[in-house]
């Protein structure tokens, strides 16, 4: 099978909102007035951002769950997407759940495949989607005040804890490893609450590299500095109960890293919206911390006083 056999085999649908999709030399989206166009674009890399031997269906889903993931963090919603793709061969059962994980994620969000690009080399995913957010309107990582309340959607960790027990650092249950898994091969991108946060939020990001790293990213580009309350770090963990470690528990929970989750900021006043945020996407939103105008980050325990140790963020180049 070549090139355009397979393009048009998998990744050739008929497209409903954009005006031109796969087959020309480009693609062409029509944005509604009022509206801004959000873009973002991840690459997942064999052996850096997945097992080679992961299900091709849950790594289709998942390439596109990052990048979805990135419009819910600005209140974007999902339009189109492109795929630039490497396979190291034409491997049809590979291309079937590779397209069916991806493509059944894509229907889900009402975001079409619109083209893209096809070679061959070692296996390496790049997505870039395209959402709509009207203008002005997108949560960005620079608007926390002092005294916004800070808050964390969903729960942080497990995908981490997959990972150290995939890696053979820990042991788990079955039944436990079998959830985290799911959640570290198959996130959800919150994209209703990040609709839903719009007017509400006064900044947001999505947790993909570790909480505390990633808060730091909203402390510097707003100017501010949060505290954290540690004891909430159990029961944002689904499985903390399960893990017998409460410091791997905390370091998976406080840095671990593929959680694409939400993190994000709001004035005290906005807690009944976010709550009604929180109750129209159906996704569970936990208050973690408070905005300071002290810039820095500080962790305490539940009775306030503080926690020193230091919980590294996962880097690439780090
Ligand atoms: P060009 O050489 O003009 O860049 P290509 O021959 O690479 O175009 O691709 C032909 C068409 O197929 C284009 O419309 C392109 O967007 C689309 N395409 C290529 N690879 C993919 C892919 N993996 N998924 C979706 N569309 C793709
Ligand atoms: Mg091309």
């Amino acid at each position: 099978m070549g090139e355009f056999d397979l393009i048009a085999r998998y990744f050739t649908r008929p497209v409903r909102r954009a005006a031109l999709g796969v087959g020309d030399d480009c693609a062409l989206l029509a944005p509604a007035a009022g509206m801004q166009l959000a873009v973002s674009s991840d690459m997942l890399v064999e052996g850096r951002h997945f097992f080679a031997d992961v299900a091709p269906e849950a790594l289709g889903h998942k390439a596109l769950a990052v990048n979805l993931s990135d419009l819910a963090a600005c209140g974007a919603r999902p339009l189109a997407f492109t795929l630039a793709l490497a396979l190291p061969r034409v491997d049809e059962a590979w291309l079937a759940g590779f397209s069916r994980g991806l493509l059944a994620l894509a229907d889900a969000h009402g975001c079409e495949l619109v083209g893209g690009d096809t070679t061959q080399g070692p296996l390496n995913i790049c997505i870039t989607v395209f959402g709509e957010v009207p203008v002005g309107q997108a949560l960005l990582r620079s608007g926390a005040r002092a005294g916004d309340d800070l808050y964390v959607s969903g729960t942080l960790g497990d995908a981490r804890l997959a990972l150290e027990a995939l890696l053979g650092h820990t042991a788990l249950a079955p039944g436990v490893l079998a959830a985290v898994r799911q959640r570290l091969e198959r996130p959800t991108p919150r994209v209703a609450l990040g609709l839903a946060l719009r007017g509400v939020a006064s900044s947001a990001m999505d947790v993909s590299d570790g909480l505390l790293g990633d808060l730091s990213h909203i402390l510097k580009a707003s100017g501010v500095g949060a505290r954290i309350d540690t004891s909430l770090a159990g029961a944002l963990m689904a499985q903390g109960s399960a893990v017998a470690d409460p410091e791997l528990l905390r370091q998976c929970t406080l840095a671990g890293g593929d959680d694409y989750e939400l993190a994000f900021t709001a004035p005290p006043l906005q807690r009944a919206a976010v709550a009604a945020a929180a109750q129209a996407s159906q996704t569970p939103v936990a208050r973690i911390g408070t905005i300071e105008a002290e810039t820095g980050l500080r962790l305490v325990d539940g009775q306030g006083r503080p926690v020193d140790q230091r919980y590294a963020s996962f880097d690439h180049f780090g």
